[in-house]
């Protein structure tokens, strides 16, 4: 994994690794400062979800993945906590689902751009897009709307992890189909997902690999029932309530 020293059977070990990750990320160039305050903030609500992915996530993991494998350009959007967090796990899924990977941050710099396409690529990416940046999101200002043309710019469904609830909306009122991983259930990105998945991304992404493996040889008809049969009004619901609560299932 890292290298760093915590003993696995410490009881905050994947907690203590993660915030091992971002601070390396940082120092690698790849994560914001912005990003550390963003970690701080999704740690407080995955303590608050037993640090385990409900039954309720898990669903979404799953209609995530079929939606996915449904779609004819899916692209999965990576930004510096993405990167920190699970680089090879994100390429792993963008092969899994035949899914473009593209570089997308909040506070876009060419430096900060460079450096997560090549962590991508240290991990195994082939071809990272992002750099291009012949696209725009309508209604956001000039740097926050810049993608690829032939990436997000032309996906019919996209993965976007840890996104700016701005971002996040104006990619649903493009029309594209959004697939938003945030512990945040009351965030705005949350909110604007067609399937918002409350989970902390270091387990939900593997997860969306591991259902979109075992559906390979799903039908179309089967990966569209799992799609419909997903409710995300009660997902969004049971995870405020399990966070309000306390109660887990
Ligand atoms: P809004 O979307 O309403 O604008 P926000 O401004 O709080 O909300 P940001 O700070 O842009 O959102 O993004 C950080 C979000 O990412 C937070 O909602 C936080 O809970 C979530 N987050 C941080 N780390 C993780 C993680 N490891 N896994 C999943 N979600 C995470
Ligand atoms: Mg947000």
């Amino acid at each position: 994994m890292s290298d760093i020293e915590i003993p696995e059977s410490h009881p905050r070990y994947l907690s203590l690794l993660t915030r091992h990750r971002i601070e390396e990320g940082v120092e690698k160039g790849i994560t914001s400062k912005q990003g550390l305050i963003a970690e701080g903030r999704g740690e407080a609500f995955d303590y608050l979800l037993g640090e385990e992915t409900t039954a309720s996530a898990d669903a979404a993991e799953r209609a995530a993945a079929a939606q996915l494998l449904l779609a004819e350009h899916p692209v999965l959007s990576v930004n510096g906590n993405v990167a920190a967090l699970v680089p090879g796990e994100m390429v792993e899924l963008a092969e899994a689902v035949d899914a473009d990977l593209e570089v997308n941050l909040f506070n876009r710099t060419e430096e900060r751009m460079r450096a997560i396409a090549d962590h991508l690529r240290d991990h195994g990416a082939e071809d990272v897009k992002g750099l291009t940046a012949d696209g725009r999101i309508p209604n956001l200002d000039h740097e926050r709307a810049k993608v690829d043309a032939d990436g997000i710019g032309a996906a019919d469904v996209v993965l976007v992890p840890l996104e700016d609830g701005d971002r996040a909306e104006a990619l649903a009122a493009m029309g594209k189909v959004e697939i938003v991983v945030d512990l945040n259930p009351m965030s705005r990105s949350a909110q604007s997902a067609a399937i918002p998945i409350v989970d902390n991304i270091i387990r939900a992404v593997p997860n969306v690999t591991d259902h979109a493996r075992d559906l390979t040889d799903a039908t179309e008809e089967e990966r569209e029932k799992i799609v419909r049969e997903f409710d995300r009004e009660a997902a969004l619901r049971e995870a405020e309530d399990a966070i309000r609560s306390g109660e887990l299932d």
